[in-house]
């Protein structure tokens, strides 16, 4: 069967039997998750997420870039639109994974990651592409000095083993940044 018949059967079947009309906007786990584009890691399916629950953002890795730090700041002014801000009681999920096609992409095409990743080619050396674990690591600390977050967010770095199914927790939960009042 042709791939968007497949899809579109599925839909009708969701619309009918998985759709609720009463979802907010803004997540009601007040969790936003940065993972991965890759097909086998999709948050919805390892956490079993259900429909609104938590705002995921993916892109190449999961890594900091220009694009995912516009999308939560826009994240961030939609939320206080609506008098929420993003802050005390929120998580901010950072998940990356083993077996990552960014690291095919460091090997062969250097020079496109550095851009996507807004980045010189030496920075990216330093940045553990081949290594999820360290990469985690680095991307919430980064994260911990970004200005523009909130400094109550609760931020955690995890990866996912996409031999197992499992995700560890890397980074355990902690205040993004404890000496501010925000
Ligand atoms: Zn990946």
């Amino acid at each position: 069967m042709d791939v968007v018949e497949t899809l579109s059967g599925r839909n009708a079947d969701f619309a009918k039997n998985g759709f609720a009309t009463d979802l907010k906007m803004l997540p009601s786990m007040r969790t936003v998750i940065v993972g991965c584009v890759d097909g086998r890691v999709d948050p919805a399916d390892i956490f079993e997420l259900m429909p609104g629950e938590a705002v995921v953002i993916r892109n190449v890795g999961g890594r900091i870039n220009t694009a995912l730090l516009e999308t939560v700041e826009i994240l961030q002014a939609v939320s206080n639109a609506a008098g929420k801000a993003i802050g005390e009681g929120w998580n901010l999920i950072v998940l990356h994974h083993t077996d990552c096609g960014i690291i095919p992409c460091y090997k062969h095409a250097p020079k496109l990651l550095a851009k996507h990743l807004n980045v010189t080619e030496v920075e990216l050396d330093k940045m553990a592409i081949t290594d999820p674990y360290e990469a985690v690591r680095l991307d919430v600390a980064a994260l911990k000095s970004v200005a523009g977050l909130s400094s109550a967010l609760t931020i955690t770095g995890a990866v996912y083993d996409v031999a197992t199914g499992k995700v560890e927790i890397i980074v355990p939960p902690s205040r993004l940044r404890d000496n501010a009042a925000d």
